[in-house]
């Protein structure tokens, strides 16, 4: 059986690479191991692997006999450390009870500090720290913890006995509490705690106390918010959590104690500064729940935010040059921003956590392209180590700076980022409203793990109280939501659904903007501008560019998409869908006409007045791309989108053409599909009436004449024909636009380099590959609809089901968002094959929505296709994405 216990601290070295193994002891208790093994202040303990975790939910809550003798031994290891003996009456060993995952889940899983406290060991902690009151701070803060967290009672019992306790005396602050206050209030916890359990009374027995913690930590993993996290951040259940147990050190101990949260760096802009906040004599979560306002770690932060209240470097100079050292040891052995915890006790640092450091798109940016300046990582780590999810922040319109503000209020700014959106109360209300496609802002005195689907939904988060290390802080920059917290001048109240800030009173529902970068809150809405490629972000695309295999294009179709695309970096179109232009306003009667015309004569006469039409798109689209390939997609959809619907489009239509409106309705009764998906659509069309196409092939080889004629630039049109599933429908119509573009070519008196292609978007078409390629000079994979096929599973019919199959493991994740590699994936695979067998230079892309999914671009660059595309403001995220996959 392997070891289930790790021990760290206490001059242990870990030379067993399992120790160092984050999948096994959680990214805490690996960093614990490792900060205590480079010689860092850390507190001794111990952890309980993942592995046990997993083995403890499988068999129904049972420690094993070798669990508990590993447990007893590594404490053991903490007691011959630290000098004291956990459950001893006269100086007890007190530890903390930790929660650690693989990956690191904010505020998700519980923790139980000062455990081995009791109605005995009290009095032995007082005598030896000299201390009452920090004695029975330290066990008012654990039987509330405890009995939260290990019990499962209602912390708001706790909080409220707490409030009356400083009402009946006067006290505005916790911190007025005298040691007898402490000291009656346990009394009253401890009444709660017993009426609550049917007078079954507080734990006394440690080692009851600390299996009971083990199993809480161990259970908390399937906690519902535990469960919530892992949805939106794809962290897979079967994981499980690992436990650190670990000797306390007091922050509680007076003025000379304290306990913070650092970064190395600025995890909101990525600039070389510790950035930070403490608090005197307080533990741990004091300032991450925003209890009370913490100081600022440097004199020059505290400075500019014009607070008077000292920072630690001009409280504790000692204690801080101390932690300074420290970050400066783990950015060079990590080589990475640093997030982390510490606590001094009586003027001695101790390190409580590590972990590389959450970060908006724009600060990792600037710490990848900075830290390769400093020659601390290569321009490769430098790629792989930004989220080209999270560029997608940095994508968007912000808020214009010459723009009027309304501004109501200032708080801190907590997470970057600009959003507009009504006001929501509660996590609930904002989901409920996002979900009917409102933009909301979710305003909250402090937000707790509970509100993380509300976060989620919302478009940016506004909080009265909390710091800026504060859970809606760190929360909202790991979503990259614009977020200000501790915005004092807000009130709430949730009875009459109103806000207010200062004199100005807001209802829910009415419109606020915040700027995540400078605290600010404004009423209404504020005008934004289009985002830009630049600086940082513009120098990480140079680097990715030249590491990069593949191609990026963008799905496009109006010349404002292609223009913005190829200012971001697009090389070309990989989809321009036509059927966009038909839905245009003014041209859909001409549209009707055609589809509704009974003739083939009729229908020519309808194509004639869309011809210009079309061919101004194209050459508007041509002038914007010239002389990267466009690839433009013959008309798809089922001719029955585009009938009319209602009785007065009938009448316009009946004007038009001069037949009455009952034919007209009988005709589109006839054009009635059952499967539209399947049915009269695509290269069928084509098929059916020649002339669509022609037209279609004609206004594009007239406007890339025109513009080649016009500019010197001649674009390379990519004529790609829908729907294909045999080799003959591409035969006839590759002739078909052939001979037009021959006529075309004649009429102009000039030449254009094109292409003739197909998408492969049918299972049928996949296997058929090898045939397919003799007629075509490219594929382009259309993920969309191939997925639809092979799955059997209808896009717009798959909301009903598709989050449950999500749930219950039937599908990773949602295959439209992410290909399915394992089944969709083979079918592409198979076609590039065949594809490339028959005609060895046949161009490859994929031009499904998958063209700007992360996951599905490395599955690309696996199976060799030459290119990806991407809707424009997903072209970044390819290039950088389409990078790490071939770096990968
Ligand atoms: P989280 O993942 O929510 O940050 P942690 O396990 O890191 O949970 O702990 C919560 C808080 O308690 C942190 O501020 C941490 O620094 C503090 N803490 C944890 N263990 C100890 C300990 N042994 N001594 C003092 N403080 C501790
Ligand atoms: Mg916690
Ligand atoms: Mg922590």
């Amino acid at each position: 059986m392997s070891q289930m216990v790790y021990t760290f601290g206490g001059g242990v070295r870990h030379d067993d690479p399992r120790a160092k193994d984050k999948n096994l002891l959680g990214g805490k208790g690996a960093n614990l191991g490792e900060m205590a093994s480079i010689g860092l202040p850390v507190p001794p303990g111990f952890t309980i692997t993942t592995e046990e975790c997993v083995r403890y939910l499988a068999e129904g809550a049972n420690f094993s006999d070798s669990l508990r003798e590993e447990v007893a031994k590594a404490l053991q290891h903490i007691e011959k450390t630290v000098g004291k003996n956990f459950g001893d009456n006269a100086d007890p060993l007190l530890v903390s009870v930790r929660s650690g995952a693989r990956v690191s889940m904010p505020g998700m899983m519980d923790t139980v500090l000062n455990l081995g406290l009791n109605d005995e060991t009290v009095e032995g902690l007082a005598a030896v720290s000299g201390d009452d009151r920090f004695a029975w701070d330290s066990y008012r803060r654990f039987v509330q913890m405890y009995s939260d967290v290990v019990l499962g009672l209602d912390h708001g019992l706790f909080e409220e006995a707490l409030e009356i306790a400083k009402e009946e005396n006067g006290y505005f602050a916790d911190t007025e509490m005298s040691a007898d206050d402490w000291r009656a209030l346990v009394g009253q916890y401890k009444t709660i705690v017993a009426q609550e359990q049917n007078g079954e009374p507080f734990p006394q027995d440690v080692h009851e106390q600390l299996w009971g913690a083990i199993a809480a930590v161990f259970d908390s993993w399937d906690s519902d918010r535990a469960k919530v996290y892992r949805r939106l951040n794809d962290i897979p259940g079967g994981w499980g959590t690992a436990v650190n147990v670990q000797a306390m050190v007091f922050g509680n101990m007076g003025d000379t104690s304290a306990t913070g949260v650092a970064f190395t760096r600025d995890p909101a802009t990525g600039v070389k500064e510790y950035y930070g906040e403490y608090l005197v004599n307080a533990q741990g979560e004091d300032v991450v729940a925003g209890i009370r306002t913490p100081q600022y770690l440097t004199k020059s932060a505290r400075e500019a935010s014009g607070a008077t209240a000292p920072s630690m470097e001009e409280a504790m100079p000692a204690a801080y040059q101390e932690l300074a050292t420290v970050f400066d040891l783990l950015e060079k052995h990590y080589k990475d921003m640093q997030d982390i915890e510490f606590t001094v006790e009586r003027g001695k640092l101790w390190m409580l956590q590590t972990r590389s450091g959450k970060r908006t798109a724009a600060a990792a940016l600037k710490l990848a392209v900075d830290m390769v300046a400093e020659g601390l990582i290569d321009e490769k780590t430098a790629i792989l180590r930004v989220d080209p999810m999270a560029l997608d922040q940095l994508l968007h319109p912000t808020l214009d700076p010459d723009a009027k503000r309304d501004v109501l209020t200032t708080g801190l700014p907590a997470s970057p980022g600009a959003a507009s959106g009504k006001i929501v109360l509660d996590a609930d209300t904002a989901e409920a409203w996002a979900e009917r496609g409102e933009a909301v802002i979710l305003c909250r005195v402090e937000t707790s793990p509970e509100d993380i689907h509300g976060m989620h939904a919302a478009k940016g988060i506004l909080t009265a109280r909390g710091g800026m290390t504060s859970h809606a802080a760190v929360v909202a920059r790991g979503m990259g939501r614009p977020c200000v917290s501790g915005a004092s001048a807000v009130s709430i109240d949730r009875k009459t659904r109103t806000l207010r800030i200062g004199s100005v009173e807001l209802k829910e529902g009415d419109i606020i903007t915040l700027d995540g970068a400078n605290g600010q809150v404004m009423n209404g809405r504020v005008d934004t501008i289009e985002p830009k490629l630049e600086g940082n972000f513009a120098k990480l695309m140079e680097w990715a560019d030249g590491h990069r295999r593949m191609g990026v294009r963008t799905n496009a179709e109006t010349p404002a998409d292609c223009a913005m695309a190829r200012q971001f970096g697009a090389e070309g179109i990989g989809l321009c869908r036509t059927e966009h232009m038909f839905f245009d306003a003014s041209r859909v009667s001409a549209v009707r006409e055609m589809i509704l015309a009974e003739s083939e004569e009729g229908r020519r006469k309808a194509l004639a007045k869309l011809l210009p039409e079309q061919r101004k798109d194209f050459t508007e689209i041509f002038e914007a791309m010239a002389p990267l390939p466009c690839t433009i997609r013959l008309l798809d959809p089922p001719l029955h989108e585009f009938l009319p619907t209602g009785d007065h489009e009938f009448a316009d239509l009946a004007e038009i053409t001069g037949f009455g409106v009952d034919h007209l309705k009988r005709r589109a009764e006839e054009l009635h599909e059952f499967n539209p998906m399947l049915g009269h659509r695509g290269c069928r069309l084509g098929i059916t009436y020649p002339e669509i196409y022609e037209m279609q092939a004609r206004a594009i080889f007239e406007a890339a004449c025109d513009v080649a004629d016009k500019s010197g630039l001649a674009p390379i049109p990519e004529v790609m024909i829908p729907l294909v599933g045999t080799k003959r429908e591409l035969e006839i119509l590759r002739k078909l636009v052939n001979d037009t573009a021959a006529t075309v070519f004649t009429e102009k008196g000039r030449e254009i380099d094109y292409l003739v292609g197909t998408m492969i978007e049918l299972p049928r078409a996949a296997l058929m590959a090898g045939e397919i390629a003799e007629e075509a000079m490219f594929f382009s994979f259309g993920t969309n609809d191939l997925t639809q096929t092979t799955l059997g599973v209808s896009r717009d019919d798959a909301g009903r089901f598709l989050s449950t199959y999500v749930e219950k493991g039937i599908y990773a994740r949602d295959p439209f968002v992410s290909i399915d590699v394992d089944g969709v994936g083979q079918l592409v695979s198979l076609a590039v094959e065949r594809g490339r067998a028959t005609r060895p230079g046949i161009k490859l892309g994929i031009c499904g929505e998958h063209g700007g999914d992360p996951a599905s671009i490395d599955f690309c660059e696996k199976t060799g296709l030459d290119y990806v595309s991407a809707s424009p403001y997903r072209v970044p995220i390819a290039r950088l994405a389409a990078a790490q996959a071939a770096l990968r």
